[in-house]
């Protein structure tokens, strides 16, 4: 019933299309042979490449001007562009009316609520078969085999386009009842609803035995059937990277280019082998990915401590500024009761943040890049984040308390000694990013110490001279046995060094 009904209206359509195309031509004395050519070959690039053709871009100006009547519609077509005669052909079937302010928008991007309007227009607006499927108030008499879309209310632009589609099994919508009028359709879609508004017709008998074939959309692809009928149809061709695109998007301009070979082989029984021989005409519009959350981001990490301090005692011990008073250079950092020691395990989670923050976008400046020397000092450390203009500082211990204590703190610092106040607040604010994360990620906060996990503390180089937002991490007490035994883990390790990186992603989202 369909394909009957869209073969009389896309007949009388191209008749007239013909016959106005002609006669224009005739009229303003162009050689006979170019509108000919041009409705036969389809593109104008087609045409300048052949030397019986003119090449002068005016008149193929004038004749996709013309043909696109009135004059000048659509000044966004350009006459050069490959598109220029399909879109021509879809203003005369009545299929487009271009809009308001006189352009079409070739490169804008179809969305799905427009194509089911220029498929309904190309079968000739037919009613829809009892009731649209869409959202109604009024749906006793339903027919409950035709879906209801909750997104498309009676009085939708498209509703009547929409309710078509449903009503006739060219759409089902989607598994949440719902159709996404205003999202973009993809070429797998397009593929898919033009292959069942032509009754899903059984492949060529000549191509059945070498169908196409694309790498992205293997035999059990959900689209497989319609992308094969297609390309063996002529409808699109194969791209030079052996790929159709499915979840490609496609512009206003490529979709009048498919409607018009749908056309032609439904009227000719096949597609103008001149106009498929233009790849630009199918270049899939790929929108980029999103930037990763943390492109453009610069974390410096301080695994506090270090594996050769435990040798070099005099170098350690040297006093430093920690924020006007000092202290010793650095310390050797706690031990657990099997040997495990601290500078091992901030540098082997620094290490695994390092890569968790990077596979997030940001870039990662380290403090120390091995665990066998000495140092830095607690004051270069503490003025790192700053040196390198780093976003935050985020320094990584474990603590060596007593037995029974356990869990994690983390400190921020105080206002007293900061060689920069400013940073005092956002790094409050991280502090509780923190904190939340690991809670999240099933880490419990210190029993013996500070408030739910949290510490507020002037006694700490790394803090008082950071003049970027920082946090010092002790993310456990190795005095405690069992507590040790989880933190040199790999795997408690990694679930540290995911919560730590979503705790600074979510941190400088909050930030801006
Ligand atoms: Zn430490």
């Amino acid at each position: 019933m369909l394909a009957v009904a869209r073969r009389v209206l896309l007949t009388v359509a191209l008749k007239v299309a013909l016959t106005v195309a002609l006669t224009v031509a005739l009229t303003v004395a162009l050689p006979v042979t170019l509108p000919v050519a041009l409705l036969a070959a389809g593109t104008e690039s087609g045409v300048s490449a052949s030397g019986t053709q003119p090449a002068a871009a005016s008149d193929a100006e004038r004749w996709c001007a013309v043909a696109t009547r009135p004059a000048n519609r659509y000044l966004d077509v350009e006459a050069d562009s490959v598109f220029c005669q399909h879109i021509a052909w879809l203003a005369e079937a009545g299929i487009t009316e271009g809009r308001a302010d006189g352009s079409f928008g070739p490169g804008d991007l179809v969305r799905r609520g427009q194509l089911a309007a220029f498929l309904h227009r190309a079968a000739g607006r037919p009613e829809v078969p009892g009731p649209p499927g869409v959202a109604d108030e009024h749906q006793d008499d339903h027919d409950p085999t035709v879906p209801v879309f909750v997104d498309v209310s009676a009085d939708h632009v498209f509703a009547d386009a929409i309710g078509w589609l449903a009503a006739t099994g060219v759409t089902t919508g989607r598994v949440d009842a719902t159709f996404g009028p205003d999202e973009p359709v993809t070429r797998g879609q397009v593929a898919a609803l033009l292959y069942r508004s032509a009754g899903r017709p059984a492949h060529p008998v000549a191509v059945a035995d070498d169908l196409p074939s694309f790498v992205d959309v293997p035999a059990d692809h959900v689209f497989a059937e319609a992308v094969t009928w297609l390309a063996a149809s002529g409808i699109t061709v194969g791209r030079d990277d052996g790929r159709f695109w499915p979840s490609a998007r496609l512009t206003r301009g490529q979709m009048a280019a498919l409607l018009w070979r749908a056309d032609q082989l439904e009227q000719h029984g096949s597609v103008p082998t001149e106009d498929e021989l233009d790849p630009s005409a199918f270049d899939p519009v790929v929108e980029p990915d999103p930037p990763p959350p943390l492109a453009g981001r610069l974390i410096a990490i301080d695994p506090g401590h270090n594996g050769g301090n435990f040798d070099a005692p005099h170098v350690i011990s040297r006093p430093v500024d920690a924020g006007g008073f000092t202290k010793p250079c650095n310390t050797t950092g706690a031990v657990a009761a099997d040997g495990y020691r601290e500078s091992r395990f901030n540098f082997e989670v620094a290490l695994t943040l390092r890569d968790e923050l990077e596979r997030l976008g940001a870039e990662v400046a380290l403090t120390r890049t091995d665990d066998l020397g000495v140092g830095p000092c607690i004051d270069v450390r503490g003025r790192f984040g700053g040196e390198v203009d780093a976003d935050l500082l985020l320094s990584i211990h474990a603590d060596g308390a007593p037995a029974r204590a356990h869990g994690f703190h983390v400190i921020r610092p105080g206002p007293g000694r900061v060689a920069d106040p400013s940073v005092v607040a956002p790094s409050g604010r991280l502090a509780v990013a923190v904190r939340d994360a690991l809670v999240d990620a099933g880490f419990r906060p210190a029993n013996y110490l500070g408030t739910n996990g949290l510490v507020v503390r002037e006694d700490l180089a790394t803090l008082n001279l950071s003049t970027v937002p920082v946090v010092l991490l002790e993310a456990g007490n190795l005095g405690n046995p069992e507590e040790a035994a989880r933190l040199r883990d790999r795997a408690v390790q990694r679930e540290l060094a995911t919560a730590l990186a979503a705790a600074v992603s979510r941190h400088l989202e909050a930030e801006g």
